[in-house]
């Protein structure tokens, strides 16, 4: 995933994508990449949030950042510190103080989302509103199962509801602020008609089977819950590029061979035997570039966004592939999932523990009889809240790290370090290219742009013998052959 930033948007090109909320989303109106992110906080049952907004004019697009700066052709001068300023000089200062404005709201956004989601189920415990919601489930069915969905239908839709306006200002008002969003309200609100619908369905699903659990294993409920959300989050991963991405953006095979010929050239001589590279239509919501590899098992596939086919040069293209290939051949996904299931089994025994402490103290001031009464839901995402927002920078360099990773293989795979910088200043639009290195460990879900860049010039300083004009003579034959015996 080449892309995204704290937010919402995928996390690839630099980008999977990452979830800001913490809510129970599978996915995210916005961007449909499958987000993994929201998925961990999805697991342990996790909110919403309340803004308002002001319009501005649009962002105007970067300069032209096709041309190699003079400080960034091969010379034997060649300095890597100096190319990578060369590069960050092409960035226009306001620019840089707009993108810098942007994602540094993102970091008091997390703040907000936590404590607006987190008094959002206070609200629903202390008034017995949850109550409520499971005495009416109640008296609409005896069957326990249909109880539990119903349940979660409410709080669902009335978590939305209440953070509506937060929801509101992060995902619309806000990116059409700073011009990265393209669509108006009617279809954005589509859009999120059709996520709520997805989570409620498949989260129902996931709260029937976990609340079967509680019920009859009230011992071992953790570990078997920890399981079974793996399970769902498996089903789910693998289910995203098929039939969950559609539902929000129409997803076709590319077929340019002068874009797919070099990357499937890079992709064969990686060991990725496809012979297939996905486009999806992310202009619809966003002028975010971006791509990203999804799925798991046999649906794992790497997808270019449209903004980046459109606006990217071929360099850029196939530097930003060749970190999506990064993610696909180190197994990243797999990998992330395992990271997912250990930190699942701690969260449920976290779960375990304190749902029965705060219910023993208030649990008759809430009307909550037990851990097995749907009605525990708001505290279960209270307690899933504090635990995530407490893990914020570990989930953050956890990704970071990977990311990483993929910049590494990206820049040995595809050979392209200038398209890669253009990459990162393209990027630049939405995320803080040079942030101190605390900011960078606790909001950084990708490496910083200037980081990115000079990882690049680095590169390119070792191998400058790539790009210089005149090619190599032949090897000479050796001045004295070898003794003949
Ligand atoms: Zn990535």
């Amino acid at each position: 995933m080449l892309s995204d930033t704290v937010s919402r948007s995928s996390r690839c090109v630099f980008v999977i994508p990452i979830c800001r909320r913490n809510n129970l989303s599978f996915v995210k109106g916005k961007n449909m990449h499958f987000n993994l992110r929201s998925f961990a906080l999805f697991l342990l049952l996790a909110g919403i949030a309340a803004g308002s907004a002001c319009a501005q004019p649009a962002i105007q697009p970067n300069v032209d950042i096709t041309q190699v700066p003079a400080a960034a052709q091969p010379s034997p001068q060649f300095n890597a510190d100096a190319a990578t300023e060369a590069y960050m000089a092409m960035i226009p200062p306001a620019a840089t103080a707009r993108s810098n404005a942007y994602f540094e709201g993102g970091y008091w956004l997390v703040l907000w989302d936590f404590l607006v989601s987190s008094a959002i189920y206070l609200l629903l415990l202390q008034t017995r509103w949850s109550a409520r919601m499971r005495d009416l489930a109640v008296r609409t069915s005896r069957f326990k199962p249909l109880q539990t969905f119903l349940y979660f239908a409410q709080f669902i839709v009335v978590t939305y509801v209440l953070g509506y306006p937060l929801e509101y200002y992060e995902s619309f008002a806000r990116e059409h602020k700073y011009g990265l969003a393209t669509q108006t309200f009617g279809p954005w609100m589509g859009d999120e008609g059709k996520a709520l619908l997805v989570n409620l369905v498949l989260g129902g699903l996931v709260a029937v089977a976990l609340f079967a659990i509680v019920r009859k294993l009230s011992k071992t409920w953790w570990i078997w819950g920890a399981i079974v959300a793996m399970v769902f989050a498996m089903v789910a991963v693998a289910i995203g590029p098929v039939y969950l991405q559609p539902i929000f953006n129409k997803v076709t095979l590319l077929n340019d061979p002068k874009i797919t010929a070099p990357i499937l050239k890079m992709a064969h001589a990686n060991g990725i035997p496809t012979n297939d590279v996905y486009e999806i239509d992310a202009s619809r919501q966003t002028t975010r570039m971006s791509a990203n590899v999804s799925g798991f098992a046999n649906t794992m596939r790497i997808t270019l966004n449209d903004n980046l086919l459109k606006r990217g040069s071929p360099e850029e293209i196939q530097s930003v592939m060749g970190h999506e290939m990064g993610h696909y051949v180190m197994n990243h996904i797999p990998k992330f999932l395992f990271f997912l299931a250990v930190l699942s089994l701690v969260s449920f025994a976290y779960l375990y523990w304190g749902l029965d402490w705060a219910l023993e103290r208030w649990g008759a001031r809430w009307d909550i009889r037990e851990v097995s009464d749907p009605a525990v839901l708001p505290l279960a995402a209270l307690m899933s809240g504090v635990l995530f927002f407490a893990l914020t920078p570990i989930m953050n360099t956890v990704t970071r790290t990977q990311e990483k990773e993929a910049d590494m293989f990206g820049l040995n795979a595809a050979r392209q370090p200038d398209g890669f910088a253009q990459a990162a200043i393209h990027l630049s639009e939405y995320r803080k290219m040079r942030p101190g290195p605390v900011e960078e460990f606790v909001f950084f879900d990708h490496p910083s742009g200037y980081n990115r860049i000079h990882s690049a010039m680095v590169w390119k300083g070792e191998n400058l013998e790539l790009f210089e004009k005149t090619p190599c003579p032949p090897a000479a034959p050796p001045a004295n052959p070898p003794a003949k015996h």
